[in-house]
């Protein structure tokens, strides 16, 4: 379906009104993530019929069981990873593509990997669809990473995982960050980590709630 000016315009409006209440409000202060959050057409990466609620304070469902994060959280881990333009990022989880065209603006190139077909197809034609040629898709368990194409300047996991996968820790340049849900399946804390001198420095920045990474280094179906 196209969308008319009129529709365009008000999805814009609203959001700008979730970049001001829920993002900015919130203590996100990197000025590249808010115009990045300011130009992603959020509403496109859902379902037609949820497309008014695609800027809400909320994620929501997105098929297979699975979800689109709240752009909050989106926000938090995008900024956390400290993009400056040129960088090579892993993505562990493509789901709906929002989180992907979020980095897709602010890195050199994307790397992203999606366990179900489904959604990794829908997310791509979207992608495609906005005009980013900067993003390279595949299917597969995210959680042994993307050896071929490894190492990476940044690695966002957007599921929840028992552990940090030692693959992801491998895959990470020196001076590279990971940003990873970490807990049980019900709930998890947000962690962000630094490698130095091959090792990996962690600190927590809040807890959170991820559908789980399920994989060699995820949970169990
Ligand atoms: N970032 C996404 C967005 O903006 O829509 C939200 C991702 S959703 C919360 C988590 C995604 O991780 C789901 O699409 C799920 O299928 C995927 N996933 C779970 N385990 C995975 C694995 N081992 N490898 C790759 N993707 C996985």
């Amino acid at each position: 379906m196209k969308l008319s000016e009129t529709e365009k315009d008000l999805y814009r409006i609203a959001r700008e009104k979730m970049v001001e209440t829920q993002i900015k409000a919130r203590g996100i202060k990197d000025e590249r993530v808010l115009e990045a959050m300011l130009k992603v057409p959020r509403h496109l990466f859902v379902d037609e019929a949820l497309r008014d609620q695609a800027y809400g304070d909320f994620p929501l469902p997105i098929g297979e069981g699975q979800t689109i994060s709240q752009p909050y959280i989106v926000a938090v881990m995008t900024e956390a990873l400290e993009l400056k333009g040129n960088e090579r990022v892993l993505e562990v989880g493509t789901g709906s593509g929002y989180q992907t065209a979020i980095l897709a603006e602010l890195a050199f190139w994307v790397y992203t990997i999606e366990k179900y077909s489904t959604l990794l197809e829908k997310a791509k034609k979207i992608l495609l669809n906005l005009g980013y040629k900067n993003i390279s898709f595949k299917l597969g368990d995210g959680s042994l990473g993307w050896k071929e194409v490894a190492p990476f300047d940044a690695i966002i996991v957007t599921a929840a995982a028992p552990q940090i996968p030692p693959p992801l820790i491998e895959q990470l340049i020196e001076g590279g960050r990971i940003v990873i849900p970490v807990g049980d399946v019900y709930s998890q804390v947000l962690i962000k980590g630094i490698k130095k001198g091959g090792k990996l420095y962690t600190e927590t920045l809040e807890p959170v709630r991820f559908v789980k990474l399920v994989g060699a280094y995820g949970f169990k179906e």
